[in-house]
């Protein structure tokens, strides 16, 4: 063994021994309420595909005729010559969509929240988090060399004390909108006042929102009905209710011209194959016109935590299709998991560093292509665990 692959082990020998290993599973089938793995057919729980889209045959459809039109790479990044049409068609009805005046495409929310936050702060600036933020968002901000601190989880007080004590230049409150692994609200009237109130921009990350919340789907901001003025920096995800790939930030046209122009996770990587923007415009037709997805989703969370609660399991106060269960020990986490799996049921099973140290968690998820019966199903074996005794 070389020297490095002996350091190495070590760090993985330990990383098992801390309960905090991670495999990956081979899923035989395609996106949808149950999966085919190792031979097995298990019901998902686990897949952020909210709206039941990524297998929806208008969408693949779509991919398939764009891909016999446009090939399937774009082959430049959208500053050289992979900017098509499709693209330039898909910003501009996400900007309809969000009722911003323009959006921009990027090829993941990772490289979306990077991005934009590091085209928007740097050194002699703050950026204010919250503590539970996305990685992809921490990950930003700790880039940007701006003076980079937290705040307590939706914790107004906290926000507005580090808001007081800044002279910084620019300041950029960084926010979840839905916060992924909880599935609780970001307050953004109270943030966006706040915000007002200290001459600070605020930038959200709706990744769980858009699709889900909203009229129209088009997520939190839509909900409370905020402007680009009290919201100028939107941010949302296509990978998961749009059912395809991607990521767009929308915003005004001098937010957008700078993202082009100093977004380096913009501008250095090439441009989605334009066949997923096509596939991406008939699944955003879909999204804003059959509210029945956002519907029956609320009534299927509504479903689970009626059962969940006849049962005695605790609940967060999650009215999203964000359902955790909180196991206090990292290694029960997996644990109840494995036994979950071996019922027939897949839910994600959350450790840290994910969330943090001692608030490991089933993050059980739903989506419209789940029927009630799953639902009772699921209930039925998180009952026969007798978990409520067990936490
Ligand atoms: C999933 C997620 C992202 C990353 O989006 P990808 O397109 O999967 O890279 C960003 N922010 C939040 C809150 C997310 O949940």
């Amino acid at each position: 063994m070389t020297s490095m692959d002996a350091i190495l082990q070590a760090q993985l020998h330990q990383r098992r021994e801390d309960h905090l290993y991670r495999t990956r599973l081979n899923v035989a089938s395609g996106c949808a309420s149950t999966l085919t793995v190792e031979g097995h057919s298990l019901i998902n729980f686990c897949s952020n595909d909210y709206l039941g889209l990524a297998g929806h045959a208008d969408i693949s459809q779509a991919l398939k005729q764009a891909a016999d039109q446009f090939g399937t790479g774009s082959g430049a990044s959208h500053l050289v010559s992979g900017h098509s049409v499709v693209h330039q068609e898909l910003e501009e009805q996400l900007a309809e969509f969000t009722g911003r005046p323009r959006a921009l495409l990027f090829s993941t929310g990772y490289m979306a929240n990077i991005g934009a936050i590091n085209a928007l702060v740097g050194r002699r600036d703050l950026v204010l988090q919250d503590q539970l933020n996305h990685a992809s968002l921490l990950d930003g901000g700790r880039l940007s060399q701006a003076d980079f601190k937290r705040y307590k989880h939706v914790d107004m007080a906290s926000l507005e004390q580090r808001l007081e004590q800044s002279s910084a230049e620019r300041k950029l409150i960084v926010t979840d909108g839905v916060f992924s692994m909880d599935g609780n609200l970001a307050p953004l009237d109270e943030i966006s006042a706040l915000a007002a109130q200290h001459n600070a921009w605020l930038m959200v990350d709706d990744a769980h929102g858009v699709g889900v919340l909203g009229q129209q789907g088009a997520g939190l901001v839509e909900q409370l009905n905020m402007n680009v003025e009290q919201v100028p920096v939107l941010v949302g995800t296509l990978g998961k209710s749009f059912g395809t790939f991607g990521a767009f930030v929308a915003g005004s046209e001098a937010l957008i011209e700078t993202l082009i122009q100093y977004s380096r996770s913009y501008i250095y990587t090439t441009a989605l194959p334009p066949a997923i923007a096509a596939a991406t415009l008939a699944s955003l037709k879909i999204v804003r016109q059959e509210s029945w997805r956002r519907d029956k989703l609320v009534q299927l969370v509504a479903r689970f935590r009626r059962g969940a609660k006849q049962i005695g399991l605790q609940l967060a106060e999650s009215h999203t299709p964000i359902q955790p269960v909180l196991i206090n020990s990292d290694e029960k986490v997996m644990q109840v998991g494995q036994q979950l799996r071996g019922a027939g049921f897949l839910v994600g099973a959350i450790r840290p560093p994910t969330v943090p140290v001692g608030t490991g968690r089933l993050r059980i998820t739903f989506s419209a292509d789940h029927s009630e019966e799953q639902v009772d199903q699921l209930i039925a074996a998180l009952d026969s665990l007798n978990l409520a005794a067990a936490i």
